[in-house]
């Protein structure tokens, strides 16, 4: 069984291992740093409230590039790459960000995450995709509840945005009609 757990030299706690930043790889295989996200991204900030011309500069390069298409296809290529290679790391790290946000409770780890072939729901196939609809993200099972092991399953973004807003009733009574609607039955 893999160590999930690393301890960061900047803030001296122990943390998850999806919470560490990783090291630039040449395969696919993962490299953890010994610097959490959040030290690093605190570190970033600092940096540039320290250098705020060079970051200034830094922008402006960019914004030049990202006029440039193929530059652009090149950087959504290669986060849906790192996504791809590192499904459970994002679905965590994603996971924990929105629990944060929204004040729900978290305690899942990376065993916690199984990443089905097919969506349960829709029966579709779970991949990083350009239009979203096979990417496989976290759904919550009990709403009421946060992200806890448990509560936790692997669904497709198309399945998790139909069954976002609806209540199991609603589910249901759209189930049931929603094929004689399309036939313009009713
Ligand atoms: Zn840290």
């Amino acid at each position: 069984m893999e160590i999930e757990k690393k301890v960061c030299i900047k803030c001296n706690q122990e943390k998850n291992l999806f919470e560490m930043a990783i090291q630039k790889r040449s395969t696919h295989s993962i490299m953890y740093r010994n610097v959490c996200l959040d030290c690093r991204n605190e570190q970033t900030k600092l940096w540039k409230l320290k250098h705020p011309e060079a970051c200034k500069n830094f922008q402006n390069k960019e914004k030049e590039k990202k006029k440039d298409e193929s530059y652009q296809k090149k950087i959504s290529d290669r986060a849906i790459e790192i996504r791809r290679d590192f499904p459970e790391r994002t679905l965590l790290y994603a996971a924990k960000q929105r629990a944060k946000e929204k004040g729900f409770e978290f305690n899942l780890e990376m065993s916690d995450i199984i990443i089905p072939k097919v969506c349960p729901i829709l029966k579709i196939k779970l991949y990083y995709c350009n239009c979203c609809k096979n990417t496989p993200t976290l759904d919550r099972v009990d709403n009421e509840k946060g992200y806890v092991k448990g509560n936790i399953r692997v669904i497709s973004y198309l399945a998790n945005t139909m069954k976002n807003n609806a209540t199991y009733e609603e589910l249901m009574l759209f189930a049931k009609n929603i094929k004689a609607y399309l036939n313009k039955k009713i």
